[in-house]
């Protein structure tokens, strides 16, 4: 027996490599115009200022148009690999006799932009035609924070004409048969903490230097990863979207080895839990900074404020619906 098509696609998708910090966005495209052919679906580009931005929506008429329509999205950028920790040419997408695919972007998330054109494949060989349009996205460096892709593509008058009513977008791939439904976000702060102080020979005791208050800062912030990692462990269903990640991911600075720094500086990554306010993260931030010492300041990177969060109970049409066809699965 062949393989079935579904894997095929996703072999092949996986192989190009829509890699950062250079992805092949137009082989990506290609293979998209490809798949739209090939499922009948209209196929939509609209290009940003300057080249390599754009968005790309397959469209599958509905019955109504004057009903809202429904958005698939997934991203088709991979975060980068090193190779020497593979033992998979992390773009060959081999399949192992179990079954098992290697292949950055696998999970993050070539499977799901794959998954919705196959079950638009299921459920038009069962002659199946929806009342709504269904719009299937794919979009560039989202991985990079989504300036050049989606964000782009929602101030755009054609994502206006899509008028989209309820969206699919990115969850977490789970191991087992079970479908884990997310229904909100935790809110991305990334930022980079700058701390200026005296510089000098580094033989000498230099008062009110850059290591010492940057120093500070990495303490308060790695203790608040700590009694969250605990809070994580004490909940009865442990699960990421409770607790406030904070992860410290980049240093920078220095001159050279005897030479106390005038400048050093760390990158966080916080995803703050929607249980937290905003204001109350940005008061630790502001608090922890200022009692680093003077000349301690950061500037955000990636900054959410998007606390909203999907209703789940009977105030809300999509979910009902959405809730009533995977209890009856
Ligand atoms: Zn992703």
């Amino acid at each position: 027996m062949g393989e079935d098509i579904a894997v095929t696609n996703f072999r092949e998708y996986l192989r190009i490599k829509t890699v950062h910090p250079d992805p092949d966005y137009e082989t990506a495209i290609e293979w998209l115009k490809k798949q739209a052919v090939d499922l009948n679906l209209e196929f939509n580009i609209v290009r940003f200022e300057p080249p390599n931005e754009f968005a790309v929506w397959l469209t599958w008429r509905g019955t109504n148009q004057s009903l809202k329509s429904i958005l698939l999205n997934s991203h088709i950028d991979v975060v980068p690999v090193d190779p020497s920790q593979w033992n998979y040419d992390p773009f060959g997408a081999e399949k192992t006799p179990n079954g098992n695919i290697y292949a950055r972007g696998s999970q993050d998330m070539k499977c799901v932009g794959v998954q919705y054109l196959e079950a638009i494949r299921k459920l038009k060989a069962t002659g199946f035609v929806p009342l709504r349009n269904v719009h299937v996205s794919f979009v560039p460096d989202e991985e990079v924070g989504g300036f050049k892709g989606m964000n782009c593509f929602v101030k755009t008058p054609e994502f206006e004409a899509l008028r989209v009513g309820f969206a699919l977008d990115e969850g977490i791939a789970n191991p087992d048969d079970s479908y884990h439904l997310f229904y909100g976000e935790r809110a991305i702060w990334q930022f980079r903490v700058t701390a200026k102080g005296q510089t000098g020979h580094a033989s000498i005791l230099h008062e009110n230097t850059a290591a010492e208050k940057i120093h500070k800062v990495i303490n308060r912030l790695l203790s608040l990863r700590e009694s969250e990692k605990a809070r994580l462990k004490s909940l009865e269903n442990p699960d990421l979207g409770d607790v406030t990640s904070v992860n410290m991911t980049m240093l920078g600075g220095g001159l050279q080895a005897n030479v106390v720094p005038p400048e050093l500086s760390a990158v966080f990554d916080i995803r703050i839990t929607p249980h937290w306010t905003l204001d109350s993260m940005k008061k630790l931030l502001d608090e922890t900074c200022a009692n680093a010492g003077s000349d301690v300041t950061y500037k955000y990177i990636q900054h959410s404020n998007i606390t909203a969060q999907t209703p789940v109970d009977d105030s809300n049409v999509w979910w009902t619906v959405f809730k009533g066809v995977t209890d009856e699965l």
